[in-house]
């Protein structure tokens, strides 16, 4: 008997299971729809990946039937469903992971979380009363009335708002007058903030050439001719957001929707406001999916794409997964940020999909950047992307003049304590204070002082779980571990020497905050990091408070680096431009020079020029120097070619394969053993480094042993041990990771 079947990939197994289901009749299920279905006779999820029309007859068993759906409507598109595929493969990780992840949480269950209301509705009777000649009292007229006027209203806004009692309510309904049933709400989080509405600028030439760029690939694509991914290179306040918003729009009136990329950190109220204002006349088309939202109003977000309602969608890496369909347009800004790598399993690179999922849409994508990644920057050298070009600020401002200060000379000068402000940079700070002008300090680190330690024996405070020191955070006057989060008491004598002459060594925000109180005594400080920030609303709070002149000094951490815009900026400091260089990582210098630049573009974005003032104790290094001659060419080029010598990416690509496990032996015999399987029969091209301690040996009590793959081709290395790891087991306790293109070298 010929009978329509589904074929299911069911949630939560540790590989890719797929089973048959059939369809009962009277419910409509198509590929991507998330199902419930029996198991082994348990009840399970599953996500419908195909379907066939088959002889059932034949089969030799008979299929069950699935349960039921978890919503009417598919949650993913058949795009996305192959690019779950494509991941899966690239990324070693199984599709079913892949696509969890690509869903909201309260949307993964067995049934959908949403939020319900009480809502109020008059029946047949209710809008008839006037001529029943029934008595009602004033207030229950006054409650007839107004749902009159106003169809139906929740429970609560009638209660709340309209002031209207419940046994008013309560009297109408049993009277039959009205119905109290529940309706899903979709929550709005920015529903009360009413958007001036700013129309398109006039673009200037570049601008214009950009654009056309884009709009040219999107008739292309039309026309059936392939085309490359845009990368456009420009300057910091080049205004490339201007262009994503003219595009979008062109987008938008064609019919088609566009999704922007923005990394975690820049996705802030102000950047989420530019777009809400531009398209302030189709507002609720605009989904906003940031990390500050609960997790309820993301998921709502997410519905508001699901039933084509919002047509534009801003937001981090997941964003790329939203399920918005006739795509016209993906926008990925600031490319370079390491914040598109996911870091958990899936470990995507979401830039990278962004280009994957453009190809499967078959629409135009474009990356952007001031400092553009390495490995963009290569393709557009290797002929693989094109490359656009804005070397201007908008009405050709300078870039701001960049003074390097060798802090090696300035910490002979300080008596005590670590050298927090040179002699340049506090005469500098003075002369903005003294000229109504404001200051942004920038450290990327924060707490009090990067570790405590003896002077008497060299007793360091490291943390119990991780192969790390502990961070001293005097706000909450505690010891704190920033892989695991452990924290303690600071000692107030050495636990090994007895010693009272505990040392607080380096400095952190905390510190550098209570410095600047002391030495400017006038100003108004205010200190931006995730401690200081830990409330809702706080940092959009103090982002307004700043641009309202009500600050003068603004110290923060990365969580300022990016994508703000105030005019009255003119000066930027850099406390330490060596945090992050020394780091064992090839991507070291290139992180630099990219915040360098990012943070110096900070200064000097209004009618008034800007000046950045870099302390660094390596002054002559190349990422300074670079950043300091705004050199982004400069940087690349000697950069690749290191690159290149050393056989890093993007020329060779790794697979970082690490092991970890509590106890230490385990792990390094298990790398062991793989690492030998993978040499066995290593294909042509590739090269494996020996077993060795991660760089973090040891993090939340798991010791850590890594080998690194490398070869031109990832998709190969990705098959070679998918292939040899096919009937490899480890013990319990022993974790396995693979990440394709690392970010973090562990
Ligand atoms: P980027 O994203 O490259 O840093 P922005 O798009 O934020 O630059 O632009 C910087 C500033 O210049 C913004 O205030 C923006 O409104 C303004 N701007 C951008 N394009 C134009 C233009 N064509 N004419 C006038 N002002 C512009
Ligand atoms: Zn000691
Ligand atoms: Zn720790």
């Amino acid at each position: 008997m010929e009978e329509k079947t589904v074929h299911v990939l069911i949630d939560g197994a540790t590989s890719d299971l797929t089973f048959s289901y059939l369809i009962p009749e009277g419910l409509d299920v198509a590929p991507g729809q998330r199902v419930r279905i029996r198991l082994r006779n348990r009840p399970a999820i599953g996500t419908v990946t195909s379907i066939e029309t088959i002889d059932t007859a034949n089969l030799g068993y008979a299929l069950k039937p699935i349960d039921g759906v978890v919503a009417e409507e598919p949650f993913l598109t058949p795009g996305l469903i192959q690019l779950a595929r494509w991941i899966s493969a690239f990324y070693l990780a199984p599709v079913e992971t892949v696509i969890r992840s690509m869903l909201p949480k309260p949307s993964r269950g067995e049934h959908e979380k949403r939020k319900k209301e009480k809502f109020v509705e008059l029946t047949a009777a209710g809008k008839n009363h006037g001529n029943s000649g029934e008595k009602l009292t004033a207030k229950q007229g006054e409650v007839l009335d107004l749902l009159q006027e106003k169809g139906a209203l929740s429970l609560a806004a009638l209660t709340g708002e309209y002031g209207l009692s419940r046994s008013s309510i309560k009297s109408l309904e049993t009277r039959g007058f009205l119905e109290v049933g529940e309706r899903i709400v979709n929550r709005d989080p920015l529903r009360d903030v009413e958007y001036a509405a700013n129309s398109a600028l006039e673009l200037n030439e570049e601008q214009r050439v950009v654009l056309d760029s884009i709009l040219e690939a999107g008739k292309k694509i039309e026309a059936g001719e392939p085309v490359k991914p845009i990368l456009l290179y420009g300057v910091t306040g080049s205004g490339k957001t201007e262009v994503y918003l003219q595009a979008i729009q062109e987008t938008i009136r064609e019919g088609k929707g566009a999704i922007v990329l923005v990394p975690e950190i820049s996705l802030t109220p102000q950047t989420a406001d530019r777009f809400k204002q531009r398209f302030a006349d189709i507002q609720d088309q605009v989904a906003i999916l940031h990390s500050n939202l609960s997790e309820g109003e993301r998921h709502d977000e997410w519905r508001k794409v699901l039933e084509q309602k919002a047509r534009i969608v801003i937001g981090a890496r997941s964003a790329i997964f939203s399920p918005m369909q006739n795509l016209g347009l993906i926008v990925v800004d600031e490319e370079h940020e390491n914040s598109y790598k996911q870091d958990i399993i899936p470990r995507y690179q979401a830039r990278d999909i962004a280009v994957v999922r453009a190809t499967i849409e078959k629409c135009p994508v474009l990356l952007a950047s001031a400092t553009p990644s390495l490995e963009s920057w290569n393709n557009t050298l290797n002929g693989k992307y094109d490359l656009a070009t804005m070397s201007k600020r908008v009405d050709d401002q300078k870039l701001p003049l960049i003074r390097i200060i060798d802090m090696r000379l300035e910490s002979k000068k300080v008596q005590s304590g670590p050298a927090i402000l040179s002699t340049k940079l506090r005469q500098s700070i003075e002369e903005r204070l003294a000229d109504g002008e404001q200051t942004i300090l920038f450290l990327n680190r924060r707490g009090f002082a990067r570790n405590i330690l003896c002077p008497e024996c060299g007793y360091v405070a490291n943390c119990r779980h991780c192969a790390t020191t502990m961070t001293l955070h005097r706000g909450d006057d505690r010891l704190i571990c920033h892989i695991c989060g452990f924290s303690q008491l600071p000692p107030t004598r050495c636990p090994e020497c007895s010693s009272r002459s505990i040392v607080n060594a380096g400095y952190g925000t905390e510190r550098a905050e209570e410095i600047l109180n002391k030495v400017f005594t006038d100003a108004r400080i205010t200190r931006i990091d995730t401690d200081s920030m830990r409330k809702k609303n706080q940092l959009r709070d103090t982002l307004n408070a700043f641009r309202a002149k009500k600050i003068d000094i603004l110290l923060g951490t990365q969580m300022i680096a990016k994508g703000l815009h105030f005019p009255n900026v003119t000066l930027v400091g850099i406390l330490n431009a060596d945090v992050g260089l020394h780091i064992p990582d090839f991507r070291a210098g290139e992180r630099t020079f990219q915040l360098l630049t990012q943070v110096a573009g900070r200064a000097g974005r209004g009618e008034l020029e800007g000046e950045v003032v870099v302390q660094t104790y390596t002054p002559h290094h190349p990422s300074i120097q670079h950043a300091r001659h705004h050199d982004f060419e400069g940087f690349a080029e000697q950069e690749l070619l290191m690159r290149r010598q050393f056989g890093h990416p993007p020329f060779q690509r790794m697979v970082l394969v690490t092991v970890r496990s509590v106890h230490q032996e385990r792990a390094e015999f298990s790398l062991k053993t793989l690492h030998a399987r993978l040499k066995r029969e290593l294909p042509e091209g590739m090269s494996l480094t020996e077993p060795l301690p991660s760089p973090l040996v040891k993090s939340h009590d798991q010791w850590r042993f890594q080998i690194i793959l490398k070869g031109a081709n990832p998709r190969r290395m990705a098959a070679h041990i998918r292939e040899v790891t096919r009937d490899l087991t480890f013990p319990p306790d022993v974790i396995v990771t693979y990440d394709v293109d690392p970010y973090s070298m562990g």
